[in-house]
């Protein structure tokens, strides 16, 4: 997909207004979906909603952020406290909040007899399974994936 012409392509089909600037994916955004940057315009958008929630509600995110977008160019109030930012997104039917990062749990297991560390997506048995390294038992130690957050 090339974003910037598909933002242009929302923002001409929803909001009928050109969007101008440039739209770039980013990996990093965990609990947003989107972000826009007064400064230069442009818009960040996290892949993970693409690829875990599918293009429809891609769409709606796309709305959230072209909604930030139009109503800052338009010297109206683009955040979203501002009853304008409540009103257009409404209108457009955008989304409010990004849903949350599917996240796999990461299983970290840790040798009981060296200290190395592994991770694995999926639980092992830990009878059976011994370490790499130096063939000591493991013990299961287990994390999340961090997240951070934006607008
Ligand atoms: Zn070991
Ligand atoms: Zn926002």
């Amino acid at each position: 997909m090339d974003l910037t012409k598909y933002v242009q392509a929302v923002s001409l089909e929803d909001f009928g207004k050109p969007f101008r600037h440039q739209a770039v994916w980013n990996r990093r955004l965990r609990t947003s979906g989107g972000r826009f940057f007064p400064h230069d315009g442009h818009l960040d958008f996290a892949p993970r909603i693409l690829e875990e929630y599918g293009e429809a509600l891609f769409r709606q995110i796309v709305r959230h952020e072209l909604t930030h977008y139009h109503l800052y160019f338009e010297q109206k109030g683009y955040k979203h406290g501002d009853a304008d930012f409540k009103k257009l997104l409404k209108e457009v039917d955008g989304l409010r909040y990004a849903p949350p990062p599917k996240q796999r749990t990461v299983h970290e297991y840790l040798c009981r007899e060296c200290g190395q560390v592994f991770q694995r997506q999926r639980r092992i048995n830990l009878e059976r399974m011994r370490c790499g390294a130096c063939g000591g038992r493991l013990k299961i130690r287990e994390i999340g994936l961090k997240a951070d957050d934006g607008g």
